[in-house]
């Protein structure tokens, strides 16, 4: 029996970010046995004051491209996505990133992955500064990455006893141009 999934949760120094259980679990089905094409979808969550929440992610549609060692998300499959969540959730759940699979054991991004993610930030436009990259390895392995303008920084797995300063619920005040 698999064991039960509980939030995950990563972090540097300024930052703070919880991957739900529910993300998790749908990771776990999409992680890539040797031989697999990759998987992969987007992001979505909540920004709150001194953290990020991953709520939902997306799983691979007909109009994304993918193989053994690449997986193209399509920009026209995952914008209705956005927008329906984004309209439903009152403009607090809102596009974060970008996920995919990798098999091998020494998980680090591609020299493609890291071109996506940062020509990703500088090409939307949106209310965030950031995105985050997560790389799904094999059993429950993880790479979780935060870009900003500086650069693409890797978050480290911690558990909840390291985490002292209280979660704040306010959802961080996006203001969005029309
Ligand atoms: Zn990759």
């Amino acid at each position: 029996m698999p064991e039960p999934i509980e939030n995950l949760r990563y972090s540097n120094q300024q930052d703070r970010l919880i991957i739900k259980a529910k993300v998790v679990n749908s990771f776990r089905k999409y992680e890539q046995k040797t031989g697999d094409n990759e998987a992969g979808g987007i992001l979505l969550g909540n920004v709150y004051k001194n953290h990020t929440e991953i709520t939902t992610i997306t799983t691979p549609g007909r109009l994304d491209k993918f193989g053994k060692l690449f997986f193209i998300r399509s920009k026209k499959g995952a914008q209705p996505r956005i927008n329906r969540a984004w309209k439903k959730s009152y403009g607090t759940l809102i596009y974060l990133g970008e996920w995919h699979t990798h098999s091998e054991a020494n998980l680090t991004p591609s020299s493609e992955d890291k071109i996506m993610i940062k020509k990703g930030l500088e090409e939307t436009i949106m209310e965030i500064d950031f995105l985050y990259l997560i790389i799904v390895g094999q059993n429950e392995t993880y790479w979780v990455g935060k870009q900003t303008k500086e650069g693409l920084i890797e978050l480290k797995s911690q558990d909840s006893s390291a985490w002292t300063t209280p979660l704040n619920p306010d959802i961080w005040p996006i203001y969005w141009a029309d």
